[in-house]
């Protein structure tokens, strides 16, 4: 509470003022019934913990210059202020006695648990010299950067662009690939962005209003919407807290909800109910007609007879069958998305499309509900992401790299979405390839992947990875087999620009580190951001500038000169170059609302943390396009071509902008789909899934596990150094229905072993009717693990024992739980918790979707009692048969390359972007 509030009727709503954010005075609530008054100075930054980069304000204390809380920042955009539990836990993760302080090199074998401190410098000439010895004797394939939670905006981009290497990969395909290949397939961008708070119907396919991929700020405008009286359905086979608070459940039986949504759309064919006009004007039909009955001129009314009995079979009773949602719920949601036209907003993100093989056709199925109601891009609807992320431009972009990877973008998946990241230690166990130099930064797949025991193995084997540097801002169990771990900043530490489509709006937000903020605005200055920080804690963006000129010191690989200041020609880039020259020359309107307010972009920046650049993006598509001379115009479909690059889309005399598809309408017919292999998914469908109920073996009593929902309080393995997350977040026990726990004779709290194709997991059951019948569901955020002592977090980890089984195999057994433990934070001494929960991804085989390349995270599982051997915590994997599995599912891809002799088409994008000759195989 501030001194101000404290005034009779000032409320509790108000932030600090801006204008006082120098010098802010509160009470020390440690003080209380003493009123004890603190100085703070108030320095915006963002985020980190999750992708939604909300906005975050540290108080740093002006006595002592710590950082006492974060809190929210008034002046953000999308938070507006507004926080999850996770934004101001930051302040845990940075004063966690147990963070990594210093850079580490290791001592003895890889993941023997032995490391020396040491320099930064020494850590900058053996990677630099190992990179530069790569480009020099042309391995530019063997180093590779491999992200986790990226929280910046292109800048990886352009260093390794700058290094010239088709090396960089991420986990998209761990967690979203379906979904933006479905997007993607219909208008070029491979995400929505539904507009919430305008919509008058929502539907979710998650859990998002609790814990979405823009967690926060969608929540936020998801409470609006409904306050202004949208309806929400909700589809998930548990009742989460989102279901819980939607107007419609919709439990469907997993992989079912692409039959739901074109059953759906059935209904709103079949009633009339589509915008006609805004199907003629904008969907590629004469594409389809052409392509069905070439010769014949293409008829609106021919194709829409040809749309309406392609989905004859989806009927609300075929729907229900597959589903074990009621037909007649089916058949009113859909009656009501097609009574919100251009008001229905939508999201899928990951849920059924990442859990599911062919789950793609989940997000073409639902973006076709978007699309029959014409709300796409309008308010209310779901525009595409690119209309409302904003992306930096640089003073000097490097050219594409003359490189192709197929450890990343292999011929087997010619359409992936994006990297092939989950496979890559199948692909080097395979002979595919090696690595010199491996980064892993923000990402800990031997925990987060599946199938994370093969990649241990081979993280362990140095001819196949010859240096392996984790950077990170807490110890993980990938960093246990690294040989650097290099520590970086967390949230008030680092530097960063990220913009997110969490609105109907563009906007973008700056990080910084806080302690280095406040003191040179107290007149302070530094070379590297590691000497504001706590040890020496470094940040990427000086990381990378200074590693490329360790690889290039003279220049004669033509790196440096990408990182020399575009203020001081021939010096080395800083970080506050960088900062200055995209806000004073990338960010529309910024340079007009600092000037307006006496300040440099830079100090703009600095003071609010972020800025609002557009509102209110609505029709882009309708925008007129200039046309240069020697464009061709197609007579059949309108289609605008110059040097060879579809420009536009000419309608009624204009040529207008349209979407970023070949036909630069919206795709509801793909050729691409057809021409590469998949004729018979060329239109929104539906996929049986792997774990369909016909895939199931009935006599093994084989149920599904859905492995993916998140919970609000954590994520993935970041915050487990959050001790005020742990405390409230630390089972998480396996979900089963009472049928299913009468039948397998379980009670809540009984130990269950819950059997996979490659393993089993022994867990606690926890048993509800908040789950379908059938399926049996786990929170993937627990059972974080640690080999020795010092490398893992006491907050959440236990220490645990991994070795050979004895009939082959790994087999993982907890020693311990949590517990107590003496650290410099005297609340180590009162963890009450004993439980850290079980992990079960390791005991999930890989299963690559042979057309987006997205693990699919379902599982056929056996559900029985625990055995008189097993251990609360035990998991046990046998890696060969995973290999067995990685093979089965390399069986169902249809190889490139595609047409022209490519090896992906060029108009898919894809990180990192090669030159367009790299596309030809
Ligand atoms: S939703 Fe929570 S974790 Fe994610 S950025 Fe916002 S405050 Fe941070």
């Amino acid at each position: 509470m501030t001194l101000d509030r404290l005034s009779p009727g000032s409320g509790l709503q108000a932030f600090p003022p801006p204008e006082q954010w120098d010098d802010w005075r509160e009470y020390d609530p440690k003080q209380w019934p003493r009123r004890v008054e603190k100085r703070y100075m108030l320095v915006p930054t963002t985020c980190f913990n999750c992708e939604a980069a909300c906005g975050l304000l540290a108080y740093v204390d002006k006595e002592t210059m710590r950082v006492r809380k974060f809190e929210g920042n008034p002046l953000h955009p999308a938070s507006r202020g507004r926080n999850c539990a996770k934004g101001p836990a930051t302040i845990n993760q940075i004063h966690d006695p147990e963070r990594i302080l210093h850079p580490l090199r290791r001592e003895g074998r890889r993941g023997e648990g032995r490391w020396r401190r040491a320099s930064w410098d020494e850590v900058l000439e053996e990677i630099g010299g190992r990179i530069r010895a790569a480009l020099r004797e042309g391995r530019r394939n063997e180093v590779m950067y491999h992200v986790g939670r990226p929280g910046h905006e292109r800048t990886m981009d352009r260093i390794l662009k700058a290094w010239g290497i088709d090396g960089h990969n991420s986990h998209t395909n761990v967690c979203s690939s379906s979904a933006r290949l479905g997007y993607a397939l219909w208008n070029g961008h491979d995400r929505p962005s539904p507009d919430h708070a305008c919509a008058r119907f929502i539907l979710l396919l998650s859990s998002h209003l609790e814990a979405g991929h823009y967690f926060n700020p969608h929540a936020q405008r998801i409470v609006e919407g409904k306050l202004a009286g949208a309806k929400l359905a909700v589809m998930d086979p548990r009742l989460s807290n989102t279901a819980s608070m939607a107007d419609y459940w919709l439990p469907t039986y997993p992989g079912s909800e692409a039959a739901v949504l074109l059953a759906m759309a059935k209904v709103i064919l079949d009633e009339g109910r589509a915008d006609l006009a805004y199907l003629e004007r904008w969907t590629n039909w004469r594409h389809f007609m052409l392509d069905r009955h070439p010769g014949d001129k293409p008829r609106f009314a021919a194709f829409m007879a040809e749309l309406k009995d392609h989905y004859r079979e989806f009927t609300p009773e075929f729907a229900e069958a597959e589903s074990g949602v009621p037909r007649s719920r089916i058949v009113e949601v859909a009656r009501l998305i097609g009574g919100a036209r251009g008001a229905f907003a939508s999201h899928v993100w990951r849920g059924s499309a990442s859990g599911n093989l062919g789950g793609w056709q989940v997000s073409r199925a639902l973006q076709l509900l978007t699309v029959l109601t014409a709300s796409m891009g309008t308010p209310g609807g779901t525009a595409p992401h690119g209309w409302n992320k904003y992306k930096p431009v640089f003073w000097e972009e490097p050219p594409g790299q003359k490189q192709w990877n197929e450890l990343l973008f292999p011929k087997e998946w010619p359409l992936s979405h994006y990297e092939m990241s989950f496979l890559l230690p199948h692909f080097l166990k395979e002979g595919r390839g090696r690595l010199d130099v491996y980064f892993t930064r923000v990402y800990n797949p031997v925990w987060t992947n599946p199938d994370g025991l093969t990649w241990m193995e081979v993280l362990k084997d140095e001819a196949l990875v010859g240096l392996h540097a984790a950077l990170t801002p807490v110890w993980n169990e990938t960093a246990v087999f690294a040989d650097y771990v290099l520590p970086m900043g967390l949230a008030g530490e680092r530097h960063d620009i990220q913009s997110q489509e969490t609105q109907d709006g563009r906007w973008v937000s700056f990080r910084q580190p806080v302690l280095r903020a406040a003191r040179e605005r107290m007149g302070e200055s530094f070379r590297f951001t590691y000497e504001a920080n706590p040890g020496e804690v470094w940040e990427e963006d000086e990381f990378w500038i200074e590693l490329s000129w360790r690889i290039d010191p003279d220049g004669a690989l033509g790196v440096r000169r990408w990182f020399e200041s575009p203020y001081r020609p021939g010096e080395k880039l800083t970080v506050t170059d960088y900062y200055r020259w995209i806000f004073e020359n990338a960010v529309p309107g910024l340079p007009e609302a600092a000037a307006a307010q006496g300040l440099a972009p830079l100090d703009y920046m600095r003071r609010h943390g972020a800025f609002l650049i557009a509102s209110d993006v609505h029709g882009l598509q309708e925008a007129a396009v200039a046309v240069p001379a020697g464009a061709a115009t197609d007579p059949a479909t309108g289609l605008v071509t110059a040097a060879g690059r579809a420009i536009g889309v000419e309608i009624d005399g204009r040529v207008l902008a349209g979407w970023p598809t070949p036909s630069r309408r919206l795709e509801v017919f793909s050729p691409t789909m057809k021409e590469w292999g998949w004729p018979e998914e060329a239109l929104p469908g539906y996929i049986r899934s792997h774990v369909h109920r016909s895939a199931l073996d009935a006599a093994k009593g084989e149920m599904v596990l859905v492995p993916t929902f998140r919970l609000p309080t954590l994520v993935h393995t970041r915050t487990g150094n959050a001790k005020y997350l742990n405390e409230i977040s630390h089972r998480n026990p396996v979900w089963l229905h009472t049928i299913d726990a009468r039948r397998l004779g379980l009670r809540t709290g009984d130990l269950a072993r819950v059997t996979t194709e490659i393993g089993y997991f022994v867990n606690r059951a926890w048993v509800t009717e908040a789950i379908a019948p059938g399926v049996v569901a786990c929170s993937h955020h627990m059972g974080r693990w640690r080999l020795h002592e010092g490398e893992g977090s006491r907050w959440a980890a236990a220490r645990v024992r991994l070795e050979p089984a004895p009939g082959g195999g790994w087999l993982l057994r907890q020693l311990d739980g949590l517990g107590p433990f003496t650290s410099a934070d005297p609340d180590s001494r009162r963890v009450w918790w004993s439980d850290g929960g079980v992990h079960q991804n390791l005991t999930f085989a890989v299963h690559p979707d042979p057309v987006s390349g997205m693990h699919c995270w379902h599982q056929k599982v056996v559900v029985s009692r625990a055995r008189g051997e097993d251990r609360y915590g035990d998991v046990f994997v046998d890696t060969q048969r995973s290999m067995e599995v990685y093979r089965e599912w390399l069986g169902k891809t249809r190889p490139g390359p595609g047409p022209g002799g490519l090896r992906r088409p060029l108009w898919l994008d894809r990180p990192l972007r090669p030159a367009d000759e790299m596309f030809k195989a």
